[in-house]
């Protein structure tokens, strides 16, 4: 499998190109392209008709040397180990990027939330929690949503953890509810940072906001936060596409009442307020700013020649293969990279982490004002460091976080 379709190839090879440029001793190499610890489980279910179904499920602790692995859980029919593995990968190295004391790590299983009842759901969850207990836990290793999972999943999971141990232990999972010790903040946190960054790459490529046209692909969590906040600071947003469809309006698309469209509809399609676009067209139109913020692998060698935006703000975990991205950076396009862009949710979560250990719970304005200090320190640092290595903004969030893990690898020394 190539990089193009094998996200954990595509992980390894941006983590190359880094290293080379960083002159990554051969030792330190060896071990950051090593998972940790790879844990592959059985899930035993009751269905609701009397049958025993069995799910696979996984967790990877890729790295911990920074601290306890955070990554979040993913419930989906075309789950793989590999696939987790590079997720945990990049959530390494996000973190790091990002300046936060975590390692990375992700989970996953293989299953079809859409063909699943709640009561299914959340005995299949308390089941993967049980048998992955002894592996996580607030200085181990804290889960948090991903996709198909959320707030009342991770409710359930910090409520098994806690009957496993014999003490309520909120900081074992982030992204919970707020009433038992989620973050006020978390849930725009993600599209915040896109926005954040945005901002920033427009302001150091002189595009200015107030002028600027906006393209965003997928409208969930981080999808439609980052349309609301991005046309909040005067950008058009003209167009959305999500699963479904999608909608155009060249004079911009009135976000919050796209929200209320989709909460009722559960798809921007049909949207009154715009025209219907067919959502394979999300990349060719002519817009100054594109945010990819649905899925893996969107823009590829297949696409990429058609895309007529300067900035592209990566909101989804490797929407652009390796290939697309040297053939953008090659025509001038300027791409903040996914473990910069969307490091918004995770430095939250990191918030939520805190607020939970010191049982003392922070304001919204307090959250946002702490995410909007460390987003832009992350951007400037990246950014600098792509000037200093003369390279381009991945790379350069590559060399940043490979040189925190690699720095704190040799500061350990070696447990033999
Ligand atoms: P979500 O499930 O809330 O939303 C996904 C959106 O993508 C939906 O609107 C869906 O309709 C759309 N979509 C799915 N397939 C599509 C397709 N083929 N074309 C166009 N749109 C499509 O998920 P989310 O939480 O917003 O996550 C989106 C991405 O961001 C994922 O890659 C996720 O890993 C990443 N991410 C999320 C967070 C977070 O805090 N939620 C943090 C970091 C990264």
């Amino acid at each position: 499998m190539s990089s193009e379709n094998n996200p954990f190839n595509a992980m390894l090879e941006e983590f190359s190109g880094a290293a080379r440029l960083l002159a990554l001793d051969p030792g330190l190499w060896k071990v950051l392209t090593h998972p940790k610890r790879q844990i592959i489980v059985s899930c035993p279910v009751m269905m609701d008709d009397g049958q025993i179904e069995v799910f696979t499920g996984f967790r990877v602790q890729y790295n911990i040397t920074l601290g306890p692995a955070k990554g979040g859980i993913r419930y989906h029919p075309d789950v793989t180990l590999n696939e987790v593995k590079a997720l945990a990968a990049w959530m390494t190295w996000k973190c790091a990027v990002a300046g936060i004391p975590f390692g990375g790590g992700k989970g996953g299983i293989i299953c079809d939330p859409a063909r699943m009842s709640q009561r299914e759901l959340e005995a299949l969850t308390r089941r993967y929690v049980g048998e992955i207990a002894d592996a996580i836990g607030p200085d181990k290793d804290v889960p948090a949503p991903d996709v198909n999972t959320n707030a009342q999943t991770m409710a359930w999971i910090m409520d098994t953890y806690s009957m496993h141990v014999g003490v309520t232990t909120t900081g074992v999972v982030t992204g919970k509810p707020v009433e038992m010790g989620g973050s006020l903040g978390r849930r725009e946190a993600t599209g915040r940072g896109v926005m954040i960054t945005a901002r920033e790459a427009a302001k150091h490529l002189g595009l200015r906001l107030d002028d600027a046209t906006v393209a965003v692909q997928g409208f969930g969590n981080v999808g439609s936060v980052s349309a609301d906040l991005l046309a909040k600071n005067d950008a058009r947003i003209v167009a959305v596409t999500d699963w479904k469809g999608g909608v155009y309006n060249p004079k911009g698309l009135d976000i919050p009442a796209l929200v209320t469209w989709t909460e009722q509809r559960r798809s921007v399609a049909g949207f009154p307020g715009g025209d219907p676009l067919d959502p394979a067209r999300i990349f060719e139109l002519d817009v100054d700013i594109l945010v990819p913020a649905a899925l893996e692998n969107q823009i590829t060698v297949l696409n990429h020649h058609l895309i007529k935006a300067n900035l592209i703000v990566e909101g989804a975990n490797g929407p652009t293969t390796p290939e697309a991205h040297k053939a953008l950076h090659k025509r001038g396009v300027f791409i903040v990279p996914d473990i910069l862009a969307n490091a918004g949710g995770v430095t939250a979560s990191y918030f939520e982490w805190v607020q939970d250990r010191h049982g003392y719970f922070w304001e919204e304005w307090e959250v946002n004002e702490r995410l909007e200090r460390k987003m832009v320190s992350a951007f400037n640092r990246v950014l600098d460091t792509a000037k200093k290595y003369d390279t381009d903004m991945r790379t350069a969030a590559y060399i940043e976080a490979i040189n925190a893990v690699a720095t704190v690898t040799r500061l350990r020394g070696m447990y033999a």
